[in-house]
This record gives structure tokens, C-alpha cells and sequence, in this order.
């Protein structure tokens, strides 16, 4: 059965005015005005007054939970299928973070593949926060060479008290395997890597650039707007050509500590000068969020939402007046171009059918495709995950 939407307000990121878009074997085979397909072999869905965007691609989630840091009762959930629908994510790239030993490789491998079975497109990072990394097969290389899902390595964990302290040779080193890997699979072999508060920063990153022959194209760092001096120095490293990734899932606690909400964070960035298509969003969704008191004691812990990526680019277009085409980018142009995900992050024909429908006023998600399946329509789940 192919479907057809009628009418939509085309955002391919690009402005593309109104237009059918006829779907069918999962991939967009039309997108012109006025399409038409006999009735009897197509589903119609009305998008008059709708705007169409890409499906939205969450690059770093912990889509099998991750540690909570505060004992085993605070390790966090799986990431339920519903709210990758609810939130219009359509791709996810799933990690691992502090807990590389109760959380392996396998059941990360086996999560996405379920998360896929269920009906959104799902890749892998390999590893988890500490150095040397835990593959699956013997090297980085081999992972990103044999198993498809695998992209990269991460999050490999930076200037932090969690890290595993490793030193430059030994960062550079899995930045240089995630390359070679990359070329020999034809895949991104680019690394996650997370900044932590340390002092240090960026400084390996920049180190990577000025005493390798690697290129700032390997490296993803994430939770750049964590703080007011990671964000400067975001803002210097992106000039000089590298890649910055904010996360939108936050609390109030950490706002009142500094970290800077998304939507400010790109339009700073964009003020600052910075290249759009260098800038991208992740939700770090199932991750934990520990709230500590100022003497080190947990107060409370939630968890990281897949639902925070849309509204921090809605945020970004209603408060911050970025145009809708510029803040969209970031969470489907620019991560798939990034990461190398060819088939996705655009409306075109040939694309894979990730497409979200919105209404044009409060960008609330009435319509949710992908891979060519309604997941979401006017508002209803079309469907849930196994144990939902
Ligand atoms: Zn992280």
C-alpha cells in the first residue's frame, strides 16, 4: 500500500512550498504538487495547514539505559518505543556512558535491533566512557568494518571525574582507529566524546588537530553548552572547523548552575559567527540525571528524555527567532551528514520516509512516519513496544 500526503508545507530542511509526497517500499518516490495515485492503492493523509519535516535523528542515546551513579537501584531504564514516537525521533544512535561493565556491547547490539524490529532506524556507538574501549569483535576497526550499526566509538569520556583518565596517545589512538575503520567501511568512524566540568576542556581535542595528521571530521563532542566556559571555548573550537553537540535533556538544577538552555546555545553560537551545519543536538535521552547538593549528596535523580530534542529547536524558532529551515538542521541535515547516515535528514525523493508532520502555530507533532509506516497520525499512536 503506498501513502500519499496531501498538501504539506515542505521543510526538506529547505523551504520547499507546498507539496504531495508519496511514499511507498519505505522511501519517498515523490514530492511535487498535485501527485496523483488511484485511491484504491494508496492511504491518504491530509496535510493541509501542516508543516512537513524531516524525522528527527537523536544522536546519542542511551536506548539501554545507562548507571544512575548513585548504586545499582538508580541505573536507569531502556528507552521505551512510545517516546522515540512522541518525540517525532525517527533514527537514534544508541551508547553506553559511565557503566561499560553491567551494560555491554551485545545488549546495546540486541536493544537496537529490537528498537529497528519495532519500526524506527537505529546505529551504535562502540564502547562506553573509559579508555582502552570494549568492542564487540577484537578492534574498533572490526566493529565498524562487520557489524552495519556500528558509526563510531563513544561516548568516550573527557575532562571529568568519571573518565578513565586517559592521555592524549591513548585518546588519539581510538580517534585514529575510528578513522581507519571509517574509511575501510565507508561509514562516519567519527568518536562521541563527552566533555565532562574538568578544566581541561577541549584541550585533546585541539591537540588532535594541531599534533595528528586526523581531522576535526572524527571527532562529535556532546554536552558543549554544559557550562559557560565549555561553551566559549565550543564556540572558538567550531570556528576552527570542529563540531558541537548540546544536549537538550536538562533540570532547573542545572540551569541555575550555568548550563546553557539549547535554543540560547545555537543562537549564541549562530551570533558568534559559526557555520549552522556545524552544530547539532542530542537528547543524551535514558541517561541519568543526578541532582547533588552542594556537599556531594544526591537529591533526587531523573532521566533523560528523547522528548526534550523538538521542543529546544521549537524553543530555538518561537523564542530565539532562528528560522524554522536553520534550527530544523540540526537534528536532521547536519547529524546525518556528520554521522554519514546517506538515506536520511532530508525530504527528497530516494530518502528514506522519516517525516513529521506539525502544526505550523505551536509545532506541536501530529503525525509521526517512519521507514515508510505511520507510527503517530493526528495525534494517536498507531503503535507501542512489546511490554508497552
Ligand atoms: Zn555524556
Amino acid at each position: 500500500m503506498l501513502l500519499l500526503i496531501k498538501n504539506a508545507d515542505i521543510y526538506a530542511p529547505e523551504p520547499g512550498g507546498q507539496c504531495d509526497l508519496l511514499i511507498g517500499g519505505g522511501v519517498i518516490l515523490g514530492m511535487e504538487p498535485n501527485i496523483r495515485v488511484p485511491r484504491k492503492y494508496c492511504e491518504v493523509i491530509d496535510a493541509r495547514n501542516l508543516k512537513a519535516l524531516p524525522g528527527f535523528i537523536d544522536g546519542h542515546v542511551h536506548i539501554m539505559g545507562g548507571g544512575g551513579e548513585g548504586g545499582f537501584a538508580t541505573r536507569t531504564p531502556d528507552l521505551p518505543l512510545t517516546d522515540a514516537i512522541k518525540g517525532g525521533v525517527t533514527t537514534v544512535v544508541g551508547c553506553l556512558g559511565t557503566d561499560g561493565q553491567t551494560r555491554s556491547m551485545a545488549g546495546l547490539l540486541a536493544k537496537a535491533k529490537g528498537l529497528e524490529e519495532e519500526g524506527i532506524s537505529t546505529f551504535v556507538y562502540s564502547g562506553s566512557y573509559g579508555l582502552p574501549l570494549r568492542t564487540l569483535m577484537p578492534s574498533l576497526e572490526e566493529d565498524l568494518l562487520f557489524i552495519d550499526k556500528v558509526i563510531g566509538a563513544g561516548e568516550v569520556a573527557l575532562s571529568d571525574h568519571r573518565s578513565s583518565q586517559p592521555t592524549f596517545e591513548a585518546f588519539a589512538q581510538v580517534v585514529a582507529m575510528a578513522r581507519r575503520g571509517g574509511l575501510l567501511s565507508g561509514k562516519a568512524g567519527i568518536v562521541n566524546v563527552h566533555l565532562g566540568d574538568g578544566p581541561r576542556g577541549l584541550e585533546f581535542l585541539r591537540c588532535i588537530l594541531t599534533e595528528t595528521e586526523l581531522s576535526a571530521a572524527q571527532m562529535l563532542p556532546t554536552h558543549i553548552n554544559r557550562n559557560p566556559g565549555l561553551f566559549e571555548e565550543g564556540i572558538a573550537y567550531a570556528k576552527a572547523g570542529g563540531f558541537v553537540d548540546f544536549t537538550t535533556s536538562t533540570l532547573p538544577a542545572y540551569l541555575e548552575d550555568g548550563e546553557i538552555p539549547c535554543a540560547e546555545a545555537l543562537r549564541r553560537m549562530l551570533e558568534a559567527g559559526v557555520d549552522p551545519g556545524q552544530i547539532t543536538f542530542t537528547s543524551d535521552g535514558q541517561g541519568s540525571l543526578p541532582d547533588w547538593d552542594r556537599n556531594g549528596r544526591l537529591r533526587g535523580i531523573s532521566v533523560g528524555r528523547v522528548t526534550s530534542l523538538f521542543p529546544a529547536v521549537r524553543q530555538a524558532v518561537l523564542e530565539e527567532g532562528i528560522p524554522l529551515q536553520t534550527a530544523l538542521r540540526v537534528i536532521t541535515q547536519n547529524p546525518a551528514r556528520i554521522l554519514k547516515l546517506r538515506r536520511k535528514g532530508c525530504l527528497a525523493p530516494g530518502m528514506d520516509a522519516d517525516i513529521v508532520l506539525v502544526d505550523p502555530h505551536d509545532f506541536e507533532i501530529r503525525t509521526v512516519i517512519a521507514k515508510g509506516c505511520l507510527l503517530m497520525k493526528a495525534g494517536r499512536m498507531q503503535t507501542k513496544g512489546m511490554f508497552e
